[in-house]
């Protein structure tokens, strides 16, 4: 066994660094593990900002922010859950100031709060539309502060389960090549998102579900895989995000004749509708043939120059790098685009799973406070709460276990000949095919629509591709940043975890937040549905169970913007 600590954190984004503080600062002896530097986590691509009720814009609580939670998520949030997260926001917002984060102000120093989608109270603290970047390197900070360990560019692929609980991860060294085993007392995943199941998604080529389809494979169930949020301003045609934060700060939609079409489909809210709704609309306008090659307009130029430049100056080279677009004098052409997982490990509101000893928080988990869709900027927050709160149950666990944590040699040895297997295939599939298929079908059948009949058929095509998965061949079989064998490791969770998907998808014969189902089922279902999904993995294959969602004192309503 290479080494053992009290709390392993596998993942370096805002989630896991923010858990690895909690725990330190608890007593615990913490360790990070990372297959990229921390900095390069794909938190630091968030742009718009961070929820939290601080009322500097205008008056604000954080029951009005739970009850606009609750809303959004189209009431499958875990209102407990969303409770306890808005209200401990604020803080974790000064502690994060306190720390360093340089957010924007207003002109008399107050921390400034932007309005995003569906929040009834300008809420959402930023730094400029560079708000993750900022998160990430002052976490980066407090973690070097602390000289916390971080086994960098450690791709980690299997929990050791020993004794019905979780005792460490094993590792594939990426710089140097070989198996590594770390033991622990208790371990939290925090491997972010699964957007690379799509062909066009705003997230990074790492976000491949990793700690889901870890935790997947060690009996820990997942939640709500179903949701998958597409977002409404993704650049055409590369896929990159384009912040909510431009329409917070005033851009509209327009379709290719002009038209604020918003208006037709959240006459209130307009632009600022929840993201299933918007996204919703635009696909509308472009299939009825009211788009512009394949996309809308989002238009900033009423915004000005100076507008533009001071708040949203990362969004304009965005548009100009990749779409030769300047906001200032044209319209950025944007459509729907995979965005982020609603569903996700199960966890309590400490970030506890099923599995004894294993914690998860941020993307890869499923509290639930997002329900069925999430609202913008509620995630960053829940990366900060959840990743604290998960920080502190794991080391509080691993503080009272007096056991020595050690992973035994068969793990070991079982995990190199997994390994062994996939670099040893002389003849075989390459992963790209695969993954190119599974992206481009995935976004053709289980997209912002479905339909009965496209499920179906995805449901073969993934099969096809798991069965072709299993003669996918490794070319480079040398030790030192072998992408090809950890990128065949990715592909044979991101199978795994669409699989899941699909399965929650068909079963789900209703229409909730971000699962549109307007051909079959076009209505939402409480009597029938209002209830998690819940896929354990089960003889080679999702097996479905649902729970029921817990509720405060928010009662299901009609969600009109
Ligand atoms: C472009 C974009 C903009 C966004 N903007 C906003 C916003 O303005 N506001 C908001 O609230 N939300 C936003 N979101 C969503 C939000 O940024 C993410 O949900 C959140 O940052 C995820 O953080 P995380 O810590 O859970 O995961 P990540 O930041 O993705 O970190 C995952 C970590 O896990 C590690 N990892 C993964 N797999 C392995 C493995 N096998 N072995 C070892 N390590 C592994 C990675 O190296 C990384 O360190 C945005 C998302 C995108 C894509």
């Amino acid at each position: 066994m290479e080494a053992r600590h009290d709390v392993l954190v596998v993942g370096a984004g805002c989630a896991g660094m923010r858990a690895a503080i909690e725990a330190h600062d608890a007593g615990a002896d913490v360790a990070l593990v990372s297959k990229l530097h921390p900095t390069r986590s794909h938190s630091g691509a968030a742009e718009g900002g961070i929820n939290a009720a601080l009322g500097n814009a205008a008056e604000d609580s954080p029951e009005k922010h739970a009850f606009d939670t609750v809303k959004g998520s189209d009431y499958l949030g875990d209102q407990d859950a969303i409770e306890v997260f808005t209200a401990e926001a604020p803080g974790d917002i000064y502690q994060l100031e306190h720390w360093g984060c340089v957010f924007s102000r207003t002109p008399d120093g107050k921390l400034a709060q932007r309005p995003f989608g569906a929040a009834g109270s300008p809420r959402t603290v930023f730094a400029a539309d560079i708000t993750g970047h900022v998160l990430l390197h002052v976490l980066y900070e407090q973690v070097m502060r602390r000289s916390i360990p971080t086994y960098e560019e450690y791709f980690a692929y299997e929990l050791v389960v020993d004794g019905g609980r979780c005792r460490g991860v094993v590792c594939w060294d990426l710089m140097r090549g070989g198996v590594k085993a770390l033991g622990a007392k208790t371990v939290v995943l925090a491997t972010g998102g699964i957007g690379r199941i799509y062909r066009a998604t705003t997230n990074a080529w790492a976000c491949t579900g990793d700690g889901m389809s870890m935790a997947l494979r060690a009996g820990v169930p997942l939640k709500d895989m179903e949701f998958m949020q597409f977002h409404p301003t993704t650049l055409y045609p590369s896929g990159i995000l384009i912040t909510e934060g431009c329409r917070g700060e005033g851009g509209y939609l327009l379709n290719k004749d002009g038209e604020r079409f918003m208006a037709r489909y959240a006459p209130n809210a307009l632009e600022l509708a929840s993201r299933d709704v918007v996204s919703r609309s635009e696909q509308t306008e472009i299939d009825a043939g009211r788009g512009v090659n394949g996309s809308v307009l989002l238009d900033l130029r009423h915004l000005g120059a100076e507008k533009i430049l001071e708040r949203l100056p990362g969004s304009r080279e965005l548009a100009m790098t990749y779409a030769g677009v300047d906001p200032i004098y044209d319209p950025i052409p944007v459509r729907p685009g995979a965005h982020y997982s609603m569903g996700g490990i199960e966890t309590d509101n400490q970030g506890a799973t099923e599995l004894p000893g294993l914690y998860a928080a941020g993307e890869v988990a499923c509290v639930s406070v997002h329900g069925a869709n999430r609202l913008g900027g509620n995630s960053l927050m829940e990366t900060i709460t959840f990743g604290r709160r998960a920080g502190q149950a794991a080391a509080e666990q691993a503080l009272s276990d007096s056991s020595v944590p050690s992973v035994s040699d068969a793990a070991v040895a079982d995990a190199e000949r997994a390994i062994a297997e996939l670099t040893g295939r002389a003849n075989g599939e390459r992963p790209h095919a695969i993954r190119d298929e599974l992206g481009t079908s995935m976004l053709e059948n289980f997209g912002v629509f479905r339909r009965e009949e496209q499920m179906l058929a995805e449901r073969d095509i993934v099969a096809g591709l798991r069965e072709r998965y299993r003669n996918v061949v490794v070319e480079d079989k040398g030790d030192v940043f072998n992408n090809d064998l950890t990128q065949a490791i990715e592909l044979g969770a991101l199978l795994d975890l669409a699989a899941c998907m699909i399965e929650g998808g068909i079963a789900r014969k209703e229409s909730r937040g971000a699962h549109a189902r307007p051909y079959d089922y076009p209505t939402r279902d409480d009597e029938g549905f209002l209830k998690h999904s819940v896929v354990t993995w089960e003889d080679g294959g999702p097996k479905l169970g649902y729970k029921p969602v817990r509720m405060t004192k928010w009662e299901p309503q009609e969600r009109k913007y």
